[in-house]
């Protein structure tokens, strides 16, 4: 999860509190970390966070979860194509070991091997999964992306 307005700890820790609300026990937590903005430009960096979930939830319910979550912590504009300032950004990096190709929804998250501010904060708590789809751990990923960037 990503926020770059407000509050931004308090915002990615009422997040983190819903989730232990309403979708299930959180089971580990990155840092918090500092981040430029990604796609777009913006004076407001980013503080970004992962979390691993332990959910009964379905894929599309657990994405219906979030974006409920991200609406009551006040979250108004959708991404269409182009990247704005948020409070709070909720995405699915990975559920399980699905791959899954919907208009709603896609997993692993299709951008989650470019972006540093998803691969970092994810390989502090999974480091050794492998990413569903290709052949390497996301510390892995993140060491390929490094390099590149
Ligand atoms: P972004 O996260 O790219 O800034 P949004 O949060 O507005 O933009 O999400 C845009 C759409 O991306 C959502 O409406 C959702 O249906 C779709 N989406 C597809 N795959 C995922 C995923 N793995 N996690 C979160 N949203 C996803
Ligand atoms: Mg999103």
């Amino acid at each position: 999860m990503g926020t770059n307005l407000g509050q931004k700890a308090h915002n990615l820790s009422c997040a983190i509190h819903e989730i232990g609300k309403r979708i299930g026990s959180i089971v580990s937590q990155s840092a918090f970390l500092p981040t430029p903005p990604w796609g777009f430009q913006s004076e407001n960096e980013f503080l970004n966070c992962c979390i691993a979930v332990d959910t009964e939830l379905s894929p599309l319910q657990l994405l219906h979860a979030t974006q409920d979550i991200e609406r009551q912590l006040g979250r108004t504009q959708k991404s269409d194509g182009t990247y704005h300032d948020r409070i709070i950004d909720i995405d699915i990096l990975l559920y399980a070991d699905l791959q899954l190709r919907t208009p709603a929804l896609t997993l692993p998250h299709p951008h989650m091997g470019e972006r540093l501010f998803m691969l970092q904060p994810l390989a502090e708590i999974a480091p050794n999964i492998v990413v569903p789809g290709t052949s390497k751990s996301v510390a892995e990923m993140l060491s390929a992306l490094a390099a590149r960037s």
